[in-house]
């Protein structure tokens, strides 16, 4: 859950996710719609899938237990180095370090070494002697992954503070590194239809192939090309919406009818016991001004 989401907003879901599923069996007799709903508004729905298949797998062929090697623990879904690392240290006491973005900043300005110019692997190798000293190493994990995100901030790193100030060359030099990455962030236009009928329901359908909600329930979804639009649709509004690194333009149209294709559900705008995506119910909100 805590990947790319901060801790205050998965509170909540934490408290309400492990108190309906109180242990690793109980995930695993779930199914993709039931944790779809209690995940509903976190974003980044693969995460739900990936657990839910994750537990599925374990209960079923590793006895409910982690297995305790990188290889066999990256075999499992939505696991890759980062959590892999992550996890065997923490939950096996090993020595790993997760690299994540926090973990190659710290790195990167006590050697005053741009990240893409570290071997990050080969530098953890070489000195596992001092690293992994102490064998407190799930502590170790968990810390440097705060002390990137505490002290060696992103911006206005706590320097004085720091107890690594005195073998930090960042902190000494008078040339230091840029150490802010940029994020990567595409616009893209897209074109919604929205089917919607007089009892304030709206037409979804699982059928589609937009890479960032791919078999979630959408209305017609299309990236924005040249030709109008079929006349039959009205224009509705333009609105932004932003999902991890894209920034989406929309364009919004809307079709008053009874009739929609087979692949097609009527949905209410209001609530609704299936999973509904956060990005389907700002449409919602949008296409309600109508009512
Ligand atoms: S001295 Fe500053 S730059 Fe160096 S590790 Fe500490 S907080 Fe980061």
């Amino acid at each position: 859950m805590l990947q790319q989401t901060q801790v205050k907003t998965v509170i909540p879901y934490f408290n309400k996710f492990t108190k309906k599923f109180k242990t690793l069996n109980d995930l695993s007799k779930s199914n993709d719609s039931e944790i779809l709903k209690l995940w509903e508004g976190l974003g980044y729905y693969k995460r739900a899938k990936n657990l839910l298949a994750c537990s599925k797998i374990l209960v079923n062929k590793y006895f409910s237990k982690l297995p305790d090697s990188l290889e066999e623990i990256k075999k499992l879904p939505g696991i890759g180095d980062y959590t892999g690392n992550a996890l065997l240290g923490l939950i096996y006491n090993k020595p790993t370090i997760a690299i994540d973005g926090n973990v190659k900043r710290v790195f990167s300005r006590i050697l005053n070494k741009e990240e893409k110019k570290i071997d990050f692997n080969k530098f953890i190798k070489k000195n596992k002697k001092k690293l992994f000293s102490t064998n407190r190493n799930a502590d170790f994990v968990e810390a440097l992954m705060e002390f990137g995100a505490l002290v060696c901030k992103p911006k206005n790193p706590n320097c004085f503070a720091c107890c690594l100030n005195k073998s930090c060359k960042y902190f000494k030099s008078n040339n230091k590194i840029e150490s802010i990455r940029e994020r990567m962030i595409k616009n893209k236009n897209f074109d919604i239809f929205c089917y919607i009928n007089k009892k304030k329901q709206i037409a979804l359908t699982k059928d589609n192939e937009i890479s960032f909600l791919k078999n979630f329930n959408l209305p017609i979804i299309r990236e924005t090309n040249k030709t109008f639009p079929n006349q039959s649709w009205k224009f509705l509004k333009n609105y932004k919406n932003s999902i991890s690194n894209l920034k989406l333009n929309i364009n919004l149209y809307y079709k008053f009818t009874d009739k929609i294709p087979p692949s097609y559900r009527w949905y209410s705008l209001g609530r609704n016991k299936e999973f509904i995506p956060s990005f389907t119910k700002k449409i919602f909100k949008q296409v309600s001004t109508l009512f």
